[in-house]
């Protein structure tokens, strides 16, 4: 029988025992696993350089402020700039505490911190877009509007702070549940674009970066814990994305039984993206490199897609 003590250094205080690869760590050697693998995963996968300006997008969640916390280390040592910045969206009994948990946790790091509000911003919550949705016979799903803003947000604060990367937590779950999910339903526009950093053709787009891609969420919860944050747990009243949930459930269950699972669904993934890239890139390029006429925003088309859901939603609010 193994004894119950830290693998790294022999401390009987054990506070995980990692299936995946047998080891059983302290709180110290926990929170230092983890900072390192994802400062290896930022130097390997080049997400950062000297000198470069990094804008977190931090909610307020477990997994921003871990991400912060562990960018952090990079600003102290003189190598980046960091700000963050926080979007409200106007979700009552949600977002409230989510802000409040994000301003403290720049404060406490002496972090510059950015709050943009939907209701400032455009003038509505998404509690109101959602209200009027409700009585339509098929609405339309928050997470819908949600995204499309808060893309627009990160891409304009970004510009205006001159943000040279923009941050984001994903974990390892929520990017194995992306390949699952993208796969079953066949979409290859947007596997191939599941990965550490963005791409994009338009010089006008931050390049995104995912540098906590390889930490399941249960550890940066922990990490976030034993590092002494708070940090709110709760869910957004509105993800009941189905499906999304549903592959979360399963993947969660099948790791259980085979603790890594989502590690090889990572790795296989990687190993084949670059096929799947070059035979649909080649095909493809489908990226904006046009300019809304409403917004002066990049865009595909004539108009972009956040000017076209404004104009649906002033419609139907009446405002
Ligand atoms: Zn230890
Ligand atoms: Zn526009």
């Amino acid at each position: 029988m193994t004894e119950n003590i830290c693998t790294q250094c022999g401390n009987k205080h054990v506070i995980i025992h990692r299936k995946y690869n047998g080891q059983r760590l302290c709180s110290n050697c926990f929170k230092d696993s983890i900072e390192k693998q994802v400062l290896t995963t930022i130097k390997k996968e080049k997400l950062v350089t000297k000198g470069d300006k990094v804008l977190v997008g931090l909610s307020g969640g477990k997994d921003s402020v871990a991400l912060l916390k562990i960018l952090n280390i990079l600003k102290e040592k003189n190598i980046i700039e960091l700000e963050a910045v926080t979007i409200d969206e106007g979700i009552s009994g949600y977002r409230e505490e989510g802000v409040r948990i994000a301003r403290e946790t720049a404060a406490q790091l002496n972090i510059k911190h950015h709050i943009i509000s939907f209701k400032d911003k455009y003038n509505f919550t998404i509690d109101r877009i959602m209200e009027e949705e409700m009585k339509e016979k098929n609405p339309q799903h928050a997470c819908t509007y949600c995204g499309v803003f808060r893309r627009q947000i990160f891409n304009q604060i970004a510009r205006e702070v001159k943000a040279t990367k923009l941050a984001t937590g994903h974990n390892l779950d929520d990017e194995t549940q992306s390949i699952l999910m993208n796969y079953m339903e066949g979409n290859v526009n947007n596997m191939v674009r599941i990965g550490y950093k963005t791409q994009s053709s338009d010089k006008r787009f931050t390049q995104k970066i995912k540098p906590l891609r390889k930490i399941p969420e249960k550890e940066i919860g922990l990490y976030v814990l034993e590092s002494g944050f708070e940090v709110h747990f709760d869910g957004c009243p509105y993800a009941h994305e189905s499906f999304r949930m549903e592959i979360g459930d399963f993947l969660r269950e099948t790791t259980l039984k085979h603790p890594t699972m989502m590690y090889s669904i990572l790795n296989g993934f990687e190993k084949i993206k670059p096929a799947i890239k070059k035979d649909y890139m080649t095909k493809k390029t489908g990226l904006p490199n046009g300019t809304c006429e409403i917004c002066g925003e990049p865009a595909s088309q004539k108009i972009c897609k956040s000017c076209k859901f404004l104009e649906k939603i002033h419609e139907k609010i009446g405002e």
